[in-house]
Protein backbone atom coordinates (compact mmCIF):
# COMPACT_ATOMS: atom_id res chain seq x y z
CA UNK A 1 0.00 0.00 0.00
CA UNK A 2 1.21 3.36 -1.04
CA UNK A 3 2.12 5.76 2.10
CA UNK A 4 0.43 9.23 2.21
CA UNK A 5 1.35 12.18 4.10
CA UNK A 6 -1.68 14.61 4.73
CA UNK A 7 -0.36 18.07 5.79
CA UNK A 8 -2.75 21.28 7.14
CA UNK A 9 -5.11 18.55 8.68
CA UNK A 10 -7.26 19.91 11.60
CA UNK A 11 -7.30 16.95 13.88
CA UNK A 12 -10.38 16.56 16.02
CA UNK A 13 -9.35 13.71 18.33
CA UNK A 14 -11.10 13.45 21.35
CA UNK A 15 -9.44 10.12 22.71
CA UNK A 16 -5.94 11.87 22.30
CA UNK A 17 -7.79 15.31 23.83
CA UNK A 18 -7.05 16.74 20.32
CA UNK A 19 -9.58 19.79 19.60
CA UNK A 20 -8.55 21.03 15.75
CA UNK A 21 -4.96 20.81 16.23
CA UNK A 22 -3.41 21.54 13.07
CA UNK A 23 -1.29 18.20 12.08
CA UNK A 24 0.72 16.31 9.51
CA UNK A 25 -0.95 12.41 9.46
CA UNK A 26 0.95 9.49 7.85
CA UNK A 27 -0.78 6.31 6.26
CA UNK A 28 1.89 3.78 6.53
CA UNK A 29 2.10 0.90 4.06
CA UNK A 30 -0.13 -1.86 6.57
CA UNK A 31 -2.42 0.93 6.17
CA UNK A 32 -2.27 2.36 9.49
CA UNK A 33 -1.31 5.50 11.19
CA UNK A 34 2.21 6.03 10.85
CA UNK A 35 5.46 7.78 11.02
CA UNK A 36 7.22 9.98 8.47
CA UNK A 37 8.31 7.33 5.38
CA UNK A 38 11.73 6.70 5.75
CA UNK A 39 12.17 7.17 2.00
CA UNK A 40 10.15 9.07 -0.66
CA UNK A 41 7.79 8.18 -2.96
CA UNK A 42 5.07 8.49 -1.31
CA UNK A 43 1.63 10.63 -1.81
CA UNK A 44 1.03 14.04 -0.39
CA UNK A 45 -2.37 14.98 0.57
CA UNK A 46 -3.20 19.05 1.13
CA UNK A 47 -6.09 19.38 3.22
CA UNK A 48 -6.07 22.79 3.06
CA UNK A 49 -7.70 23.40 6.85
CA UNK A 50 -10.11 20.75 6.24
CA UNK A 51 -10.90 18.88 9.59
CA UNK A 52 -9.77 15.25 10.19
CA UNK A 53 -11.70 13.01 12.13
CA UNK A 54 -11.36 9.15 12.65
CA UNK A 55 -13.74 6.60 10.95
CA UNK A 56 -17.79 6.94 12.29
CA UNK A 57 -18.71 3.62 14.04
CA UNK A 58 -22.12 3.04 14.73
CA UNK A 59 -22.85 1.11 17.56
CA UNK A 60 -26.29 0.05 17.36
CA UNK A 61 -27.89 -0.30 13.68
CA UNK A 62 -29.55 -3.32 12.45
CA UNK A 63 -27.85 -4.24 9.12
CA UNK A 64 -28.18 -7.77 9.53
CA UNK A 65 -29.94 -11.30 10.82
CA UNK A 66 -33.69 -12.34 9.99
CA UNK A 67 -35.59 -9.39 11.73
CA UNK A 68 -33.95 -6.73 8.89
CA UNK A 69 -34.54 -9.55 6.14
CA UNK A 70 -37.84 -9.58 6.94
CA UNK A 71 -38.08 -5.92 6.78
CA UNK A 72 -36.62 -5.90 3.68
CA UNK A 73 -39.15 -8.22 1.67
CA UNK A 74 -42.32 -6.33 3.63
CA UNK A 75 -40.58 -3.09 2.64
CA UNK A 76 -39.98 -3.41 -1.46
CA UNK A 77 -40.95 -0.31 -1.79
CA UNK A 78 -38.16 1.22 0.23
CA UNK A 79 -35.91 -0.97 -1.42
CA UNK A 80 -36.68 0.00 -4.88
CA UNK A 81 -36.23 3.78 -4.12
CA UNK A 82 -33.06 3.26 -1.89
CA UNK A 83 -31.79 1.29 -5.35
CA UNK A 84 -32.39 4.83 -7.65
CA UNK A 85 -30.26 6.84 -4.59
CA UNK A 86 -33.30 8.80 -3.27
CA UNK A 87 -31.82 9.59 0.12
CA UNK A 88 -32.49 12.15 2.01
CA UNK A 89 -33.75 13.54 5.73
CA UNK A 90 -36.72 11.26 5.05
CA UNK A 91 -35.37 8.16 3.32
CA UNK A 92 -37.15 5.21 3.16
CA UNK A 93 -36.96 2.16 5.39
CA UNK A 94 -34.30 -0.72 4.90
CA UNK A 95 -31.61 -0.18 2.14
CA UNK A 96 -29.94 -3.85 0.87
CA UNK A 97 -26.67 -4.99 1.98
CA UNK A 98 -24.76 -3.42 -1.05
CA UNK A 99 -26.57 -0.05 -0.15
CA UNK A 100 -25.87 -0.29 3.49
CA UNK A 101 -21.83 0.05 3.19
CA UNK A 102 -21.64 2.44 0.62
CA UNK A 103 -23.95 4.95 2.06
CA UNK A 104 -22.58 4.60 5.60
CA UNK A 105 -18.94 5.28 3.96
CA UNK A 106 -20.78 7.99 1.75
CA UNK A 107 -20.97 9.83 5.51
CA UNK A 108 -17.80 8.91 6.86
CA UNK A 109 -18.64 5.69 8.73
CA UNK A 110 -16.29 2.98 8.65
CA UNK A 111 -17.90 0.20 11.33
CA UNK A 112 -20.59 -0.94 12.03
CA UNK A 113 -22.46 -3.33 14.39
CA UNK A 114 -25.76 -5.47 14.54
CA UNK A 115 -27.36 -5.00 18.68
CA UNK A 116 -29.56 -8.44 18.22
CA UNK A 117 -27.95 -11.37 16.67
CA UNK A 118 -30.12 -14.58 17.86
CA UNK A 119 -28.29 -17.10 18.75
CA UNK A 120 -29.93 -19.83 16.60
CA UNK A 121 -29.55 -17.65 13.66
CA UNK A 122 -26.09 -16.15 14.07
CA UNK A 123 -24.85 -17.65 10.97
CA UNK A 124 -27.51 -15.42 8.63
CA UNK A 125 -26.28 -12.58 10.48
CA UNK A 126 -22.68 -13.16 9.43
CA UNK A 127 -23.55 -13.59 6.02
CA UNK A 128 -25.37 -10.97 5.55
CA UNK A 129 -23.29 -8.47 7.90
CA UNK A 130 -20.15 -9.85 5.50
CA UNK A 131 -22.05 -9.07 2.16
CA UNK A 132 -22.09 -5.18 3.50
CA UNK A 133 -19.09 -3.82 1.92
CA UNK A 134 -16.44 -1.23 3.10
CA UNK A 135 -17.47 -1.32 7.43
CA UNK A 136 -15.79 -3.42 9.46
CA UNK A 137 -18.87 -5.25 11.92
CA UNK A 138 -20.03 -7.32 14.11
CA UNK A 139 -23.10 -8.89 16.46
CA UNK A 140 -24.24 -8.89 19.77
CA UNK A 141 -25.66 -12.01 20.72
CA UNK A 142 -29.27 -11.71 22.46
CA UNK A 143 -30.02 -13.83 25.79
CA UNK A 144 -32.55 -13.05 28.55
CA UNK A 145 -35.50 -14.54 26.77
CA UNK A 146 -34.07 -17.87 25.74
CA UNK A 147 -35.15 -21.25 27.79
CA UNK A 148 -31.89 -22.25 28.93
CA UNK A 149 -30.94 -18.77 30.53
CA UNK A 150 -34.24 -18.63 31.87
CA UNK A 151 -34.47 -22.25 32.83
CA UNK A 152 -30.92 -22.10 34.56
CA UNK A 153 -31.73 -18.81 36.40
CA UNK A 154 -35.31 -20.67 37.52
CA UNK A 155 -34.03 -23.62 39.03
CA UNK A 156 -31.05 -21.74 40.34
CA UNK A 157 -28.48 -23.95 38.74
CA UNK A 158 -25.52 -21.55 40.09
CA UNK A 159 -23.98 -18.60 38.83
CA UNK A 160 -20.88 -19.64 37.58
CA UNK A 161 -22.61 -22.25 34.87
CA UNK A 162 -24.64 -19.23 33.52
CA UNK A 163 -21.66 -17.05 33.24
CA UNK A 164 -19.83 -19.63 31.50
CA UNK A 165 -23.14 -20.21 29.84
CA UNK A 166 -22.41 -16.85 28.25
CA UNK A 167 -19.13 -17.09 27.82
CA UNK A 168 -20.02 -19.99 25.73
CA UNK A 169 -22.76 -18.03 23.47
CA UNK A 170 -20.59 -15.13 22.84
CA UNK A 171 -17.45 -17.74 21.19
CA UNK A 172 -19.98 -20.01 19.60
CA UNK A 173 -21.88 -17.35 17.62
CA UNK A 174 -18.78 -14.97 17.39
CA UNK A 175 -20.55 -11.90 19.19
CA UNK A 176 -18.79 -8.91 19.95
CA UNK A 177 -21.22 -8.75 23.23
CA UNK A 178 -24.50 -9.35 24.92
CA UNK A 179 -27.75 -8.06 24.08
CA UNK A 180 -31.07 -7.83 26.36
CA UNK A 181 -34.24 -7.43 25.17
CA UNK A 182 -37.16 -6.44 27.38
CA UNK A 183 -35.80 -8.55 30.01
CA UNK A 184 -37.39 -11.88 30.31
CA UNK A 185 -40.74 -9.91 28.27
CA UNK A 186 -40.31 -11.82 24.96
CA UNK A 187 -40.69 -15.05 26.78
CA UNK A 188 -43.40 -13.78 29.20
CA UNK A 189 -45.64 -12.18 26.06
CA UNK A 190 -45.25 -16.10 24.90
CA UNK A 191 -46.94 -17.08 28.21
CA UNK A 192 -49.81 -14.78 27.30
CA UNK A 193 -48.35 -12.03 29.49
CA UNK A 194 -49.09 -8.44 27.72
CA UNK A 195 -46.64 -6.75 30.11
CA UNK A 196 -43.53 -7.23 32.23
CA UNK A 197 -42.39 -4.38 34.83
CA UNK A 198 -39.27 -4.46 36.07
CA UNK A 199 -40.10 -6.53 39.46
CA UNK A 200 -43.29 -7.95 38.01
CA UNK A 201 -42.71 -11.88 38.02
CA UNK A 202 -42.39 -13.91 34.52
CA UNK A 203 -46.08 -15.72 34.95
CA UNK A 204 -44.44 -19.42 34.34
CA UNK A 205 -40.64 -19.06 35.24
CA UNK A 206 -41.46 -16.61 38.12
CA UNK A 207 -37.96 -14.68 37.50
CA UNK A 208 -37.90 -10.84 37.56
CA UNK A 209 -36.48 -8.69 34.65
CA UNK A 210 -33.62 -6.85 37.41
CA UNK A 211 -32.96 -10.64 38.08
CA UNK A 212 -31.97 -11.48 34.89
CA UNK A 213 -30.36 -7.74 34.16
CA UNK A 214 -28.06 -8.17 37.33
CA UNK A 215 -27.09 -11.78 36.20
CA UNK A 216 -26.37 -11.56 32.71
CA UNK A 217 -24.45 -7.37 33.60
CA UNK A 218 -22.58 -9.16 36.10
CA UNK A 219 -21.65 -12.31 33.92
CA UNK A 220 -20.20 -9.94 31.61
CA UNK A 221 -18.17 -7.90 33.99
CA UNK A 222 -16.71 -11.42 35.52
CA UNK A 223 -15.82 -12.83 31.75
CA UNK A 224 -14.07 -9.58 31.24
CA UNK A 225 -16.21 -8.77 28.14
CA UNK A 226 -15.29 -5.11 27.12
CA UNK A 227 -18.59 -3.60 26.07
CA UNK A 228 -20.75 -3.91 28.88
CA UNK A 229 -24.35 -5.45 28.79
CA UNK A 230 -26.09 -3.66 25.85
CA UNK A 231 -29.99 -3.23 27.56
CA UNK A 232 -32.89 -2.86 25.46
CA UNK A 233 -35.04 -1.91 28.98
CA UNK A 234 -38.32 -2.87 29.78
CA UNK A 235 -41.35 -0.76 29.10
CA UNK A 236 -40.12 0.46 25.73
CA UNK A 237 -42.77 2.99 24.24
CA UNK A 238 -44.91 2.98 27.31
CA UNK A 239 -45.67 6.49 28.83
CA UNK A 240 -44.19 6.92 32.47
CA UNK A 241 -41.33 4.12 31.70
CA UNK A 242 -38.58 6.67 32.84
CA UNK A 243 -39.67 4.98 36.51
CA UNK A 244 -38.18 1.36 35.68
CA UNK A 245 -35.43 2.41 33.14
CA UNK A 246 -34.13 4.42 36.35
CA UNK A 247 -34.90 1.88 38.37
CA UNK A 248 -32.73 -0.37 35.75
CA UNK A 249 -29.70 1.91 36.28
CA UNK A 250 -30.45 0.88 39.49
CA UNK A 251 -30.61 -2.71 39.33
CA UNK A 252 -26.90 -2.85 38.02
CA UNK A 253 -25.71 -1.73 41.45
CA UNK A 254 -22.48 -0.27 39.82
CA UNK A 255 -21.86 -2.69 36.99
CA UNK A 256 -21.45 -0.92 33.64
CA UNK A 257 -24.33 -1.11 31.36
CA UNK A 258 -25.38 0.27 27.93
CA UNK A 259 -28.74 1.62 27.90
CA UNK A 260 -29.77 1.02 23.75
CA UNK A 261 -32.56 3.50 22.29
CA UNK A 262 -32.80 5.39 25.60
CA UNK A 263 -35.25 8.10 23.72
CA UNK A 264 -37.72 5.48 23.80
CA UNK A 265 -37.21 4.41 27.35
CA UNK A 266 -37.22 8.35 28.94
CA UNK A 267 -41.40 9.35 29.04
CA UNK A 268 -43.44 10.55 31.74
CA UNK A 269 -46.80 10.95 32.26
CA UNK A 270 -47.75 14.11 33.00
CA UNK A 271 -49.62 16.74 30.61
CA UNK A 272 -53.07 16.97 29.80
CA UNK A 273 -52.03 14.54 27.82
CA UNK A 274 -50.61 12.25 30.15
CA UNK A 275 -47.30 11.55 28.26
CA UNK A 276 -44.21 14.07 28.56
CA UNK A 277 -40.78 14.39 28.13
CA UNK A 278 -38.59 12.66 31.30
CA UNK A 279 -35.44 13.49 29.68
CA UNK A 280 -34.34 16.19 32.84
CA UNK A 281 -34.36 12.93 35.16
CA UNK A 282 -32.33 10.96 32.77
CA UNK A 283 -29.87 13.73 32.30
CA UNK A 284 -29.57 14.02 36.27
CA UNK A 285 -29.53 10.28 36.55
CA UNK A 286 -26.47 9.89 34.42
CA UNK A 287 -24.63 12.62 36.67
CA UNK A 288 -24.16 10.05 39.43
CA UNK A 289 -24.17 7.02 36.90
CA UNK A 290 -21.02 6.94 35.66
CA UNK A 291 -21.04 3.07 35.19
CA UNK A 292 -23.76 3.94 31.90
CA UNK A 293 -23.41 4.63 28.49
CA UNK A 294 -26.56 5.60 26.51
CA UNK A 295 -27.45 5.86 22.79
CA UNK A 296 -30.37 7.76 21.96
CA UNK A 297 -32.69 6.21 19.15
CA UNK A 298 -33.66 9.37 17.91
CA UNK A 299 -36.88 9.52 15.63
CA UNK A 300 -37.10 11.20 12.24
CA UNK A 301 -40.01 12.12 10.99
CA UNK A 302 -41.33 10.20 7.67
CA UNK A 303 -41.57 6.61 6.63
CA UNK A 304 -39.55 4.24 8.21
CA UNK A 305 -40.24 -0.10 9.36
CA UNK A 306 -39.68 -0.46 13.35
CA UNK A 307 -38.02 -4.13 13.36
CA UNK A 308 -37.52 -5.28 16.92
CA UNK A 309 -36.87 -8.13 19.18
CA UNK A 310 -39.22 -7.29 21.66
CA UNK A 311 -42.73 -8.58 20.10
CA UNK A 312 -44.59 -7.92 23.41
CA UNK A 313 -44.35 -4.25 22.23
CA UNK A 314 -44.53 -4.82 18.71
CA UNK A 315 -47.29 -7.11 19.17
CA UNK A 316 -49.36 -3.84 20.73
CA UNK A 317 -47.78 -1.78 17.95
CA UNK A 318 -49.59 -3.74 14.91
CA UNK A 319 -52.62 -1.68 14.56
CA UNK A 320 -50.30 1.47 13.72
CA UNK A 321 -48.68 -0.39 10.97
CA UNK A 322 -48.35 2.11 8.31
CA UNK A 323 -48.89 0.93 5.87
CA UNK A 324 -50.61 -1.76 6.89
CA UNK A 325 -49.07 -4.84 6.79
CA UNK A 326 -47.10 -7.01 9.53
CA UNK A 327 -44.73 -9.83 10.56
CA UNK A 328 -44.25 -11.25 13.86
CA UNK A 329 -41.97 -14.74 14.49
CA UNK A 330 -40.88 -16.40 17.56
CA UNK A 331 -37.62 -17.81 16.98
CA UNK A 332 -36.56 -21.15 18.20
CA UNK A 333 -37.46 -20.61 22.15
CA UNK A 334 -34.70 -18.65 21.84
CA UNK A 335 -36.21 -15.28 21.24
CA UNK A 336 -38.85 -13.08 19.10
CA UNK A 337 -39.55 -10.69 16.37
CA UNK A 338 -41.87 -8.08 15.04
CA UNK A 339 -41.58 -5.71 12.04
CA UNK A 340 -43.99 -3.05 11.22
CA UNK A 341 -43.95 0.13 9.08
CA UNK A 342 -44.10 3.05 10.37
CA UNK A 343 -44.65 6.80 9.83
CA UNK A 344 -43.41 9.19 12.02
CA UNK A 345 -45.45 12.30 11.67
CA UNK A 346 -45.09 16.07 12.69
CA UNK A 347 -48.38 16.86 13.36
CA UNK A 348 -48.91 14.05 15.92
CA UNK A 349 -48.67 14.61 19.36
CA UNK A 350 -46.72 11.68 20.25
CA UNK A 351 -44.20 11.74 17.36
CA UNK A 352 -43.44 15.14 17.76
CA UNK A 353 -42.80 15.06 21.23
CA UNK A 354 -40.62 11.70 20.53
CA UNK A 355 -38.42 13.95 18.59
CA UNK A 356 -38.44 16.22 21.03
CA UNK A 357 -37.28 13.91 23.97
CA UNK A 358 -34.35 12.25 21.72
CA UNK A 359 -32.63 15.92 21.26
CA UNK A 360 -33.24 16.88 24.58
CA UNK A 361 -31.43 14.08 25.66
CA UNK A 362 -28.25 14.89 23.66
CA UNK A 363 -27.90 18.28 24.62
CA UNK A 364 -28.87 17.35 28.23
CA UNK A 365 -26.68 15.02 29.09
CA UNK A 366 -23.54 16.63 30.79
CA UNK A 367 -20.48 14.23 29.55
CA UNK A 368 -20.75 13.24 25.52
CA UNK A 369 -18.49 10.50 26.62
CA UNK A 370 -21.98 8.71 28.00
CA UNK A 371 -23.87 8.87 24.64
CA UNK A 372 -23.62 8.04 21.18
CA UNK A 373 -25.29 9.38 18.52
CA UNK A 374 -28.22 6.52 16.48
CA UNK A 375 -31.14 6.59 15.69
CA UNK A 376 -31.90 2.50 15.80
CA UNK A 377 -31.86 2.93 12.52
CA UNK A 378 -34.34 1.81 11.29
CA UNK A 379 -36.60 1.77 14.02
CA UNK A 380 -36.29 6.14 14.85
CA UNK A 381 -35.19 6.62 10.82
CA UNK A 382 -32.37 5.57 8.31
CA UNK A 383 -29.36 6.00 9.50
CA UNK A 384 -28.74 7.83 6.22
CA UNK A 385 -30.45 11.04 8.55
CA UNK A 386 -27.25 10.70 10.50
CA UNK A 387 -26.18 14.65 8.57
CA UNK A 388 -29.68 15.74 9.27
CA UNK A 389 -29.73 15.37 12.97
CA UNK A 390 -25.96 16.86 13.26
CA UNK A 391 -27.24 19.92 12.04
CA UNK A 392 -30.25 19.66 14.65
CA UNK A 393 -28.01 19.75 17.56
CA UNK A 394 -24.84 21.95 15.91
CA UNK A 395 -27.51 25.16 14.67
CA UNK A 396 -30.08 26.45 17.46
CA UNK A 397 -31.66 28.45 15.07
CA UNK A 398 -32.64 25.04 12.20
CA UNK A 399 -33.37 23.32 15.60
CA UNK A 400 -36.10 25.74 15.91
CA UNK A 401 -37.52 26.65 12.90
CA UNK A 402 -38.13 22.69 12.74
CA UNK A 403 -39.60 22.72 16.19
CA UNK A 404 -42.26 25.49 14.96
CA UNK A 405 -43.38 23.29 12.55
CA UNK A 406 -44.40 20.58 14.81
CA UNK A 407 -47.83 19.65 16.19
CA UNK A 408 -48.92 22.96 18.70
CA UNK A 409 -49.38 21.72 21.88
CA UNK A 410 -45.81 20.24 21.96
CA UNK A 411 -43.90 23.85 22.27
CA UNK A 412 -46.11 24.42 24.99
CA UNK A 413 -45.13 21.69 26.69
CA UNK A 414 -40.96 20.90 26.42
CA UNK A 415 -37.65 22.64 27.44
CA UNK A 416 -36.17 22.11 24.12
CA UNK A 417 -37.31 25.75 23.06
CA UNK A 418 -35.00 27.15 26.15
CA UNK A 419 -31.70 25.01 25.13
CA UNK A 420 -29.31 27.20 23.62
CA UNK A 421 -26.87 24.82 23.65
CA UNK A 422 -25.03 24.10 19.79
CA UNK A 423 -23.18 20.96 19.92
CA UNK A 424 -19.41 21.45 19.08
CA UNK A 425 -17.07 19.65 16.36
CA UNK A 426 -15.42 17.83 19.12
CA UNK A 427 -18.79 17.14 21.00
CA UNK A 428 -19.84 15.21 17.52
CA UNK A 429 -16.75 13.67 17.22
CA UNK A 430 -17.13 12.03 21.00
CA UNK A 431 -20.51 10.86 19.79
CA UNK A 432 -19.64 9.37 16.64
CA UNK A 433 -16.59 8.14 17.02
CA UNK A 434 -14.70 8.13 20.00
CA UNK A 435 -17.23 7.19 22.67
CA UNK A 436 -18.62 4.18 20.39
CA UNK A 437 -14.62 3.06 19.87
CA UNK A 438 -13.96 2.78 24.31
CA UNK A 439 -17.68 1.86 24.49
CA UNK A 440 -17.16 -1.39 22.59
CA UNK A 441 -13.75 -1.52 23.64
CA UNK A 442 -12.04 -1.20 19.83
CA UNK A 443 -8.63 -0.83 20.87
CA UNK A 444 -7.60 -0.02 17.38
CA UNK A 445 -10.27 2.44 15.85
CA UNK A 446 -12.07 5.69 16.85
CA UNK A 447 -8.78 7.70 16.90
CA UNK A 448 -5.96 9.10 14.64
CA UNK A 449 -2.97 8.02 17.09
CA UNK A 450 -0.06 6.07 16.00
CA UNK A 451 -0.72 1.97 15.51
CA UNK A 452 -4.35 2.66 14.86
CA UNK A 453 -6.32 1.35 11.43
CA UNK A 454 -6.30 4.36 9.39
CA UNK A 455 -9.57 4.74 8.89
CA UNK A 456 -9.89 8.43 8.19
CA UNK A 457 -12.61 10.91 7.83
CA UNK A 458 -11.90 14.74 5.86
CA UNK A 459 -14.64 17.04 6.04
CA UNK A 460 -14.49 20.45 4.74
CA UNK A 461 -15.84 22.44 7.35
CA UNK A 462 -18.97 24.21 6.50
CA UNK A 463 -21.96 26.10 7.68
CA UNK A 464 -24.35 23.82 6.58
CA UNK A 465 -23.51 20.73 8.97
CA UNK A 466 -26.17 18.47 7.39
CA UNK A 467 -24.19 19.48 4.00
CA UNK A 468 -20.79 19.03 5.45
CA UNK A 469 -21.21 15.50 7.13
CA UNK A 470 -23.18 14.44 3.97
CA UNK A 471 -20.08 14.52 1.50
CA UNK A 472 -17.05 14.06 3.18
CA UNK A 473 -14.23 15.10 0.89
CA UNK A 474 -12.01 11.99 1.61
CA UNK A 475 -12.79 8.83 3.50
CA UNK A 476 -10.21 6.04 3.98
CA UNK A 477 -10.58 2.36 5.31
CA UNK A 478 -7.09 0.93 6.27
CA UNK A 479 -5.61 3.57 4.40
CA UNK A 480 -7.60 3.08 1.17
CA UNK A 481 -9.64 5.79 -0.38
CA UNK A 482 -13.18 4.78 -0.59
CA UNK A 483 -14.82 8.21 -0.87
CA UNK A 484 -13.88 11.07 -2.51
CA UNK A 485 -16.39 14.38 -2.02
CA UNK A 486 -18.62 12.44 -0.94
CA UNK A 487 -19.00 9.37 -3.75
CA UNK A 488 -17.76 6.12 -3.56
CA UNK A 489 -14.74 5.49 -5.74
CA UNK A 490 -13.68 1.88 -4.08
CA UNK A 491 -15.15 -0.43 -2.11
CA UNK A 492 -13.12 -2.88 -0.22
CA UNK A 493 -14.07 -6.00 2.00
CA UNK A 494 -15.09 -5.75 5.40
CA UNK A 495 -13.81 -7.16 8.78
CA UNK A 496 -15.38 -8.89 11.16
CA UNK A 497 -15.28 -7.88 14.87
CA UNK A 498 -15.70 -10.99 17.59
CA UNK A 499 -14.26 -12.43 20.89
CA UNK A 500 -12.48 -15.08 22.55
CA UNK A 501 -14.08 -15.13 25.55
CA UNK A 502 -12.33 -17.56 28.29
CA UNK A 503 -15.07 -19.68 30.46
CA UNK A 504 -15.29 -23.28 32.21
CA UNK A 505 -15.92 -25.52 29.09
CA UNK A 506 -18.11 -28.34 31.38
CA UNK A 507 -20.65 -25.91 30.56
CA UNK A 508 -20.76 -27.72 27.77
CA UNK A 509 -22.01 -31.16 28.76
CA UNK A 510 -25.15 -29.40 30.59
CA UNK A 511 -26.31 -27.71 26.92
CA UNK A 512 -25.30 -31.17 25.03
CA UNK A 513 -27.68 -32.58 27.59
CA UNK A 514 -29.92 -29.78 27.00
CA UNK A 515 -30.04 -29.70 23.46
CA UNK A 516 -30.76 -33.46 23.27
CA UNK A 517 -33.57 -33.48 25.15
CA UNK A 518 -35.13 -30.25 23.81
CA UNK A 519 -33.77 -29.27 21.07
CA UNK A 520 -34.64 -30.14 16.82
CA UNK A 521 -30.66 -28.98 16.14
CA UNK A 522 -27.93 -30.89 16.99
CA UNK A 523 -25.01 -29.43 20.17
CA UNK A 524 -22.19 -29.97 17.44
CA UNK A 525 -24.06 -27.48 15.21
CA UNK A 526 -24.84 -24.45 17.83
CA UNK A 527 -20.82 -23.47 17.37
CA UNK A 528 -19.89 -21.82 14.76
CA UNK A 529 -16.35 -23.17 13.78
CA UNK A 530 -13.19 -21.01 13.15
CA UNK A 531 -13.74 -22.05 9.74
CA UNK A 532 -16.32 -20.95 8.76
CA UNK A 533 -15.52 -17.71 9.23
CA UNK A 534 -13.69 -17.04 5.76
CA UNK A 535 -17.13 -17.85 4.19
CA UNK A 536 -18.92 -15.00 5.67
CA UNK A 537 -16.05 -12.77 5.28
CA UNK A 538 -15.31 -13.65 1.37
CA UNK A 539 -11.73 -12.13 1.95
CA UNK A 540 -12.57 -9.54 4.28
CA UNK A 541 -10.76 -9.32 7.80
CA UNK A 542 -10.83 -11.33 10.86
CA UNK A 543 -10.33 -8.90 13.94
CA UNK A 544 -10.53 -11.28 16.81
CA UNK A 545 -9.78 -10.35 20.53
CA UNK A 546 -9.06 -12.83 22.90
CA UNK A 547 -10.32 -11.96 26.44
ZN1 LIG B 1 -32.31 -1.58 17.94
Amino acid sequence: MKEIKFINARVIDPIQNKNDVLETIFIDPKGKIGNMPSSDGYDVIDCCNSIMMAGGIDLHTHIGGGKTNIARMLMPEGLCKSNGFEYGNKGESVPGTIDTGHRYAEMGYTAAFEPAMIFSNARQAHLEMGDVPILDHGGYVMLGNDEILLEMLAKKKGHSLIRDYVGWSINASKAMGVKVVNPGGISAFKFNQRSLDLDEKHSHWGLTPRAIVHELSLSLQELGVPHPLHIHASNLGVPGNIKSTIETIDALEGIRGHLTHVQFHCYGSEGPKKFSSASQQLAEKLKTSKNISIDVGQIIFGQTVTTSGDIMKQHSNRNNANPKKWVMGDIECTAGCGVVPFKYKENSFVNALQWVIGLEIFLLVDDPWQVVLTTDHPNGGPFTSYPHLIKLLMNKEFRDEQLHQLHPDVIEHCILKDIKKELSLYEIAIMTRAAPAKILGLVENGSLAKGKHADIVIYKEDPDQEYMFSTPEYVYKNGKLVVRNGKLVDCPKPGLHYLDVNFDSSVESYLKKYYEKNCIGEFRNGFIAESEIDLFLDGGKRILRKI
